[in-house]
């Protein structure tokens, strides 16, 4: 038999996607891969309705329906405060992670290297690959994920084609204040280096925290592809609809990529995206309200668990610190996340999956869910301390 690539050789499986067929083997509470348990909008399940009955049920334009990117422009110009133009600055794309995917070949040539904060969301090591881009990591130390400004100078200096910034941040919940940012961008600009924003959680984020979109700073809007997605703003992970916005030029390039990779996202999901795109701004304070409590009821119950972490500034994830079950032990966070999730009933993501150091001692939980789900894994996690010496004891 011939064999396969070597480039698929370069990259295992999703541990985030494979934590979720462990949870559903366990029967556990699945809070690895991070989705909704609850409904979108009731107004968007309509839309959808009606798009399923009148259409469009062939292909929209390939960079995305008109009155999608319309939207799209009108919501985040007013947002981000930049001009953007729905016919030369937005591509509309299947889930961010097609958008991340797209800008990486679009800017990247095979051996260019792109710069990356570590911890990082897994895809991002597999766009470096596919886009033959090779990753250069900037450390995000925990656990309070401050960067040194000296490393990611180094790293900048080394003029890489692109910066991948995840803010808020997936898995450690950074929110990058105004000064990071600007501190972000300048080196950009003094190295010439395009910035890949990922930025998918900017409507879940907690006070004090503010998030900024690093496109809105001065010299930013030319340089910087900004990815994002309806999934978690508007609870529809499965309708897989993203979006990026560029200047005309970088979209010229995506919008070639994509069509080749996907022609388009789902056209009559499109159609009813609109009305989502068209809430008003109360939607979006009601939709972080939701997930500050759910935050506050599920670290009560890690702190009832005795667990200790990392409270997220955003995004909808909490890393927890496993060193007291498992230092002097030859256990790691995988074999934790797996005894955790068949013993216990509660599923979490290996925190190693996200860093590029040896760090084998975190574990990352979603709390994107109904907060009756939330508060029965605390309930489950009581028992965490118990259950690890019976079976360690
Ligand atoms: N972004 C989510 C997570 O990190 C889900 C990712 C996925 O499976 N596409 O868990």
């Amino acid at each position: 038999m011939p064999s396969t690539s070597e480039r698929i050789r370069g990259f295992g499986e999703s541990v985030i996607r494979r934590m979720t067929r462990v949870a559903n083997a366990h029967g556990a509470i699945n809070l690895s891969q991070g989705f909704p348990d609850f409904d979108p909008p009731a107004e968007l399940l309509a839309a959808g309705e009606r798009a399923m009955r009148e259409g469009p049920h062939q292909y929209a334009i390939t960079w995305g329906d008109a009155g999608l990117r319309r939207a799209i422009a009108e919501k985040q110009s007013r947002l981000m405060g930049i001009e953007i133009d729905p016919d030369r600055h937005v591509v509309v794309t299947c889930g961010s992670t097609e958008a991340m995917m797209a800008a990486m070949m679009t800017v990247c040539n095979p051996g260019d290297e792109v710069v990356v904060f570590s911890p990082f969301y897994e895809n991002y090591g597999a766009d470096a690959i596919l886009s033959g881009a090779v990753p250069v990591f900037a450390p995000l130390v925990p656990p309070g994920f401050g960067f040194d400004r000296a490393a990611l100078e180094a790293a900048m200096a080394r003029r890489p084609k692109a910066l991948i910034l995840c803010n808020p941040s997936n898995p450690c919940g950074k929110v990058f204040d105004a000064d990071e940012l600007r501190f972000i961008a300048d080196l950009a600009i003094r190295y010439d280096v395009f910035m890949i924003a990922d930025e998918v959680y900017e409507h879940i984020v907690f006070a004090p925290h503010k998030h900024g979109y690093i496109a809105a700073l001065p010299g930013m809007a030319e340089r910087t592809i900004s990815c994002s997605s309806l999934s978690k703003t508007y609870s529809i992970t499965g309708w897989r609809l993203g979006y990026a916005i560029a200047s005309a030029e970088v979209v010229d390039g995506m919008r070639k990529v994509h069509d080749f990779l996907t022609v388009g996202a789902a056209a009559p999901l499109q159609a009813a995206a609109v009305t989502a795109l068209r809430f008003p701004p109360a939607y979006y304070d009601e939709l972080a309200a939701a997930y500050a409590e759910k935050r506050e009821i599920f670290l009560a119950g890690l702190d009832a668990a005795g667990l200790v972490y990392t409270p997220p500034q955003g995004a909808y994830y909490v890393l927890v610190d496993i060193s007291g079950f498992i230092d002097g032990t030859d256990w790691d966070d995988a074999r934790f996340a797996e005894w955790l999730a068949r013993r216990v009933g509660v599923a979490a993501v290996p925190g190693s999956s996200f860093f590029r150091e040896p760090v084998r001692h975190l574990i990352r939980f979603h709390f994107a869910k109904k907060p009756e789900t939330l508060r029965a894994a605390g309930e489950r996690l009581l028992r965490v301390d118990e259950l690890w010496r019976q079976d360690r004891g």
